[in-house]
């Protein structure tokens, strides 16, 4: 090789490795401090395989968890919630009493001051119910069911309940058809979490009103989404939370075609946490 050539060749080598260690660097200082900076308001939706768990974290330090997963995942969740630095939780919510929602509940109340739980109302009467109840009761926590058109500001950011609008029976699950539906709003930027909505409750709410980031309902499912929700809603985000590889084939590919159609940004849980944060103009997202 000739001497300038082979110079050539170890200015590159070295240059490549300066540039690998920058951005390994710059990776490792900057990641840790977005999952650990108190950045005002912070949304989180945690990797619990095929289930729901949510936290606002917001600006004055208040906590709001939408769904706790299930009773397997309720330990780790509660050190994950610890680790963040939650040492209350000011209003909890159960969007509808299935397990993979309000299993790990009972783990979070035990652990927690909580300032006042939402649940949707419907009775499963299942074993997961009656001890999240029960805990509910032992911890004398108050208890409310809110409804469509309850509206609540804490910290700053407002909260609007669109749903149940009505108790709905008959459906193919009115457990799902009954979930709590919240609309979350901070400044310019609001969440629509939806719980495991289906068709006969996202009917029952008429025109939804648009939101930057929306969780879609039912992990995805064909019955939690139609064309209708996300032309109104016209969210920028959308938030997916499903296991990796489960049995409900989930999500199911008419919400992927519609994601693809609406073209907003897509993030699962099955691909890690994924934390959301906001001065109320803008949204930052990441995943880890
Ligand atoms: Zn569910």
């Amino acid at each position: 090789m000739p001497r300038k050539r082979a110079i050539r060749n170890k200015y590159a080598i070295l240059l490549r490795a300066v540039v690998v260690t920058f951005i390994a660097v710059l990776s490792a200082v900057e990641l840790p401090k977005f999952w650990t900076e108190d950045d005002g308001f912070a949304f989180y939706a945690f990797d619990v395989g095929q289930a729901d768990a949510f936290l606002f974290h917001l600006p004055e330090g208040e906590n709001i968890l939408i769904d706790a997963g299930t009773r397997q995942a309720g330990p780790g969740l509660v050190s994950r919630l610890k680790r963040l630095g939650v040492n209350k939780i000011d209003i909890a919510v159960a969007t509808h009493p299935h397990e993979d929602h309000i299993g790990g509940m009972v783990h979070v109340l035990r652990a927690f001051p909580v300032g006042k739980f939402w649940d949707s109302g419907y009775n499963h009467g299942s074993e997961t119910q009656r001890d999240m109840l029960a805990a509910l009761r032992d911890k004398r926590i108050p208890y409310t069911r809110p409804k469509a058109g309850f509206k609540e500001t804490i910290g700053g950011v407002s909260i609007e309940v669109l749903a149940p609008v009505k108790q709905i029976r008959g459906s193919e699950s009115d457990a799902n058809n009954n979930s709590v539906v919240l609309r979350v709003a901070y400044g310019n930027v609001s969440f629509l979490m939806t719980g495991d909505m289906e068709r006969e409750e996202r009917r029952s709410v008429g025109k939804f009103p648009r939101a930057n980031v929306l969780k879609l309902a039912h992990h995805g499912s064909s019955n939690g989404s139609d064309e209708k929700m996300l032309r109104e809603v016209s969210p920028d985000v959308v938030i997916l939370s499903y296991g990796r590889g489960n049995s409900y084939g989930h999500p199911h590919p008419e919400v992927t075609a519609l994601i693809r159609k609406f073209g907003p940004r897509s993030y699962a849980t099955e691909g890690g946490e994924i934390k959301i944060t906001t001065d109320g103009r803008s949204l930052r997202v990441r995943q880890r």
